[in-house]
């Protein structure tokens, strides 16, 4: 998964109509203005302290970033940018739309001597994930092989595996498989580190799941439609559910406060998605529809709404930041 998806996003710009995806920040300009806002307001109620960093995981195209720091600089706020990206192709794109950003290879190398403001949009599913799965003999690895030659396929490993699935899923009925993603636990794990000790925030927003549980979530995408997964990798995006429940443990075993995991309907109408729309449609009358409809597909049920979650973790002497628990608009 990992070499596919590097060979994938490193083969250039697979988002839009044209392509094989749409995310949130390419549907409309609301959607980075918000957390531009929502960043900012943090910002403030902390007295707006010094060396403030913006920091962006997986930038795409860096829509997001251009919408965020417009919105952010009308409250003076321009932190530095700081992209943790690993494709060369989206780097040079993330560059027009933010000439002033510096790349990161991981998330290691951010700076240390600030509070860091981190945004993660379709980030986490991104990354490669383990599967266990439970045969007649005991937990296995399910690995990757080569299928008679040609094609590739997933079998169980040849090792036992048992000591690495929770007690709570020991006793599953065989067949089950338990999945956890390695290298979001260890992204996760180091920017909470540094959140508790820099300060700041993080912003998780993805497709997840919010208790621990079993199955696979694997999947591909290939032009707006699931695709086999086996089939030529480095082709399609591979993806997988974010375990939100993990993320949250993580963040608050290095003492940060959690805020969510919350629906991206709810947040973003909490934080005043209804009346931005408004606006812009007030703005450019001759827009107004398409307006009202990118504002629909974002927070509506059925649509973006409430199959994509958003988590928030911040340094304990932080301020409690908006969008969770308000009401859906
Ligand atoms: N956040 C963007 C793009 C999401 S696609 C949006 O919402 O439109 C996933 C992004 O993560 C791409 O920019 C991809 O190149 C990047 N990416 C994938 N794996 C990565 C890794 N291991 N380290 C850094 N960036 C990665």
């Amino acid at each position: 998964m990992r070499a596919s998806n590097g060979e994938y996003y490193g083969a250039g710009d697979p988002f839009g109509v044209e392509g094989d995806f749409i995310t949130a920040p390419e549907i409309s300009q609301m959607f980075g203005e918000l957390i531009g806002m929502w960043l900012t307001d943090l910002y403030l109620r902390q007295n707006s302290p010094g060396n403030c960093h913006y920091v962006e995981l997986g930038p795409g195209r860096g829509t997001l970033a251009a919408d965020a720091l417009r919105a952010m600089s009308k409250f003076e706020f321009a932190p530095p940018v700081h992209f943790v990206e690993t494709s060369e192709a989206l780097r040079a794109q993330q560059l027009q739309n933010v000439p002033l950003a510096t790349f990161h290879e991981r998330v290691e190398s951010l700076p240390t001597d600030g509070p860091l403001l981190v945004v993660a949009n379709e980030f986490f599913d991104a990354l490669p994930i383990r599967q266990l799965i439970l045969t007649h003999a005991g937990w296995r690895e399910r690995v990757v092989v080569r299928d008679r030659g040609t094609k590739f396929a997933a079998m169980p490993g040849s090792y036992p595996m048992d000591g690495s699935v929770p007690a709570a899923f020991q006793n599953s009925p065989v067949g089950s498989i338990f999945e956890s993603s390695p290298d979001a636990a260890a992204i996760m794990y180091e920017l909470s580190n540094r959140i508790a000790t820099q300060g700041g925030a993080i912003l998780v927003i993805d497709y997840g799941y919010t208790q621990p549980g079993l199955g696979s979530t694997l999947q591909a995408v290939k032009a707006h439609d699931y695709a086999d997964p086996f089939l030529d990798p480095g082709t399609c995006d591979l993806t997988a559910h974010v375990n939100f429940f993990e993320l949250a443990n993580l963040a608050r075993m290095r003492n940060l406060v959690v805020a969510g995991p919350t629906t991206q309907g709810v947040f973003l109408s909490a934080l005043g998605i209804g009346q931005r729309a408004l606006a812009l449609a007030e703005a450019s009358p001759d827009r107004r529809e398409d307006i009202f409809t990118a504002r629909d597909r974002l927070i509506k049920t059925g649509e973006m709404g409430t199959l994509f979650k958003v988590l928030a973790a911040h340094a304990p002497d932080w301020p409690a930041p908006e969008g969770f628990g308000g009401p859906l608009a």
